[in-house]
């Protein structure tokens, strides 16, 4: 028993001792040397000190000694990290609110005590044990400012990608409008004058099915098979996917223009404003938010427009045709028509004469022009 007890004090000891660190004296003097908003190079300095060392109490400007009690609450500037090894081998920095000389946080915040003009490297929720609201609304404070850096972040790379959208969009134009006359013409001649009026029925799934027939199986309750007399068999047709096809939406009889909408995007990127960095600096966080709102609007139309080009312009590609020519000519297809593309022109054919249409050569293409990803 008494053993047991001087074996827990010599562990609760040695967790002490490998948690201690030897905080050089020179850490524990108030250095009120920052009267004012640190600039972005100190900042940048403290950042790149804690990281690199691993050791953020003993940066230059540093204050190790608590905070007053009854202090006015710090203005917490900015994050810092210690470095990976640093963190690999659990060696935290101490934190001169709580736990001066044992060590306490890997993630901590650059506190900045106006009042007493010091900077303090602290762990992330530990100035809440000296003063709660205080920490609180500091916290949210740093949040927020924070969350505007990230949107002005985002505009800038948005801004700097918008000519590259717009040209983009304006060499996807030509192409939409081909797609948007052509198209709807195809799936006129196949439907229309080729009867063929289950032809969206069948392709729309992306899969062109053949019709096999084969022996019915009736299943008993058990999951067996029952026997059937030889002769007495009776079949049936299912439908059995054959190929794949692709591009299938060019031909939806309920296609929507893809033209109007492109130009739509176009028009409105071209339409943001301001496009400088400066103007854009200049702006207020809810300015910003409504360029940033803009923008992403306008993008994603461009972005999802180009996609559906992109999709239906494969429908022509050689391979897209042969599979849907030979399905079509299949007996067994629930279909009867032709079609062929030779070169630059496209055939469909069937219970009617054959039509040939000239392919737009906007539309012989099989890559359309991407869009710059932010
Ligand atoms: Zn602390």
């Amino acid at each position: 028993m008494r053993q047991q007890a001087e074996n827990a004090n010599w562990n609760a000891r040695l967790e002490i001792s490998t948690l201690w660190v030897d905080v050089p004296p020179s850490c524990f003097e108030v250095k009120a040397i920052f009267p004012a908003y640190p600039t972005e190079d100190v900042i940048r300095e403290i950042k790149d000190f804690s990281l690199q060392t691993g050791r953020p109490y003993e940066w230059r400007g540093h204050t190790h000694a608590p905070p007053p009690k009854d202090g006015k609450p710090p203005i917490y500037i900015d994050r810092i990290e210690i470095s990976a090894v640093a963190r690999r081998r659990k060696e935290f920095s101490p934190c001169p609110c709580c736990t001066p000389n044992h060590r306490k946080f890997g993630e901590g915040l650059i506190a900045w005590f106006e009042d007493e003009k010091v900077i303090r490297l602290i762990g992330k929720d530990c100035f809440a044990a000296i003063n709660r609201s205080g920490h609180e609304e500091a916290y949210q404070d740093l949040v927020r400012r924070e969350n505007e850096r990230r949107v002005l972040d985002h505009i800038l790379r948005q801004i700097g990608r918008m000519p590259n959208w717009i040209r983009a969009g304006e060499e996807l134009l030509p192409i939409a409008q081909a797609a948007d006359e052509f198209f709807p013409q195809i799936e006129n001649r196949i439907t229309k004058s080729q009867g063929v009026s289950n032809f969206w029925r069948e392709i729309r799934g992306g899969v062109l099915h053949l019709n096999e027939t084969v022996a019915k199986v009736n299943v008993r309750r058990d999951g067996s098979e029952e026997e059937v007399e030889e002769g007495k068999e009776a079949f049936e047709t299912i439908p059995v996917a054959a190929f794949p096809i692709i591009g299938y939406a060019a031909m939806n009889p309920a296609r929507k223009a893809l033209y109007p909408s492109i130009l739509d995007a176009v028009t409105a990127l071209r339409a943001v404003a301001p496009t400088t960095a400066g103007a854009i600096r200049a702006l207020n966080p809810i300015q910003r938010l409504a360029v940033s709102r803009d923008l992403k609007r306008s993008l994603d139309l461009l972005k999802r427009k180009r996609e559906d080009l992109r999709d239906q312009v494969q429908f022509l590609s050689q391979l897209n045709i042969q599979r849907l020519s030979q399905w079509a000519a299949d007996p067994k297809s629930p279909v009867s028509f032709s079609i062929s593309r030779k070169e630059g022109k496209l055939i469909v054919g069937g219970r009617r004469a054959d039509y040939v249409f000239d392919i737009p050569e906007e539309l012989r293409i099989s890559i359309i022009p991407a869009i710059d990803e932010p």
